[in-house]
């Protein structure tokens, strides 16, 4: 009799126990959705709280800083990153319509990384609001997406001038950056399993876009997300294609650098730092083979999440004939039309 009562006692310390567990995560969760919409602009996001506990994370922000010289500017920039847990996967690519990467700068106005922001792709992805632009931030939005910190994570990036720094012409600085300060990055590169996302966009129909100058970038639909660029040699006019799919190495992109010719990367600058090439060819030792043309692919990539979503969870092959950032923009335009009519 005494052992019932004991166990009634028990198992009622456990219920409210649980309950109390729950409410408290819910309301965590609650009051960090309020938090991130009251003063980081983020969308708030009721649907955040999830019926299962087992699924929460808990949220943490994580604050790290990095500065460089600006190739423009010519001025060292300061720039603060705060990675803040959502808490739940899926809910990323389930919103769609925002890809939870903001530039912030000084004056406090925000730019979100997504297409209707675009300003200028004309030499580099510019992105931009009323009094503040952002240059080169085609290759930092590349590495974001490919190691999916944004699919567990709010980025804000406050940055004191008008430009992401260059520095090597790669996504190598930012891929180092956030192994150092993000420990859960290396845990999203295996969770989950990239190609077995479930929450993919099946593209229906193919898409295509084009220039004057005969460049185009088509996508058609595919089992999971591919690309493919056609490019010609710099100086001995040879055409490549070379692809690049989800389970292919990451750092094949992440790690090739850009390049321009000689002369333009003198008056940048940046002669030594990024590949340069003059009639004799290419000046520095590729990191890996192809790698110029890695480099296309991982700009295509970077454009591409202006979309709103990972292009990692796009299900389909992009195909680009000597494609350029203007294109990969405009193709950027057409998808994310596509998703938001394809889910209203
Ligand atoms: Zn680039």
């Amino acid at each position: 009799m005494k052992n019932n009562k004991q166990q009634k006692q028990a198992t009622q310390i456990i219920v409210v126990g649980s309950l109390t567990q729950l409410l408290t995560c819910k309301i965590k969760i609650f009051l960090k959705s309020l938090y991130l919409a009251l003063f980081h602009g983020v969308p708030f996001r009721p649907s955040m709280i999830s019926n299962s506990p087992t699924e929460y994370i808990e949220p943490k922000i994580t604050k790290f800083d990095y500065k460089a010289l600006g190739v423009l500017s010519k001025k060292e920039i300061h720039l603060d990153f705060i990675a803040e847990n959502y808490g739940f996967e899926g809910e990323i690519i389930n919103s769609n319509s925002f890809t939870n990467i903001f530039f912030q700068f000084p004056d406090n106005s925000k730019i979100e990384a997504t297409v209707e922001n675009l300003k200028s792709a004309q030499r580099n992805t510019v992105l931009g609001n009323e009094n503040n632009s952002i240059c080169f931030v085609e290759h930092l939005l590349a590495v974001i997406n490919l190691l999916s910190i944004n699919y567990y994570e709010a980025l804000i990036i406050q940055i004191d001038g008008q430009e992401i720094p260059l520095e090597d012409g790669s996504g190598k600085t930012w891929k180092n950056l956030f192994n150092e300060h993000l420990i859960y990055t290396k845990e999203t590169e295996k969770l989950p399993k990239r190609s077995d996302c479930i929450h993919q966009i099946n593209l229906q129909n193919a898409f295509h876009v084009s220039d004057k100058q005969n460049r185009s970038l088509v996508a058609i639909p595919a089992d999971k997300f591919k690309m493919s660029y056609l490019f010609m040699h710099p100086v001995t006019k040879e055409k490549q294609w070379v692809s690049w799919e989800t389970d292919d190495d990451i750092n094949l992109l992440i790690n090739a650098r850009t390049f321009a010719s000689t002369m333009e990367n003198e008056m940048m600058g940046v002669k030594g730092k990024v590949l340069s090439y003059d009639q004799n060819g290419f000046d520095l030792e590729f990191r890996h083979e192809h790698e110029p043309i890695y480099h296309k692919l991982l700009d295509l990539f970077g454009d591409l999440s202006l979309c709103g979503v990972n292009p990692l969870y796009i299900k389909a092959h992009f195909i680009s004939y000597m494609g350029s950032h203007s294109l990969n923009t405009e193709m950027a335009k057409v998808i994310k039309t596509y998703i938001q009519l394809a889910r209203s």
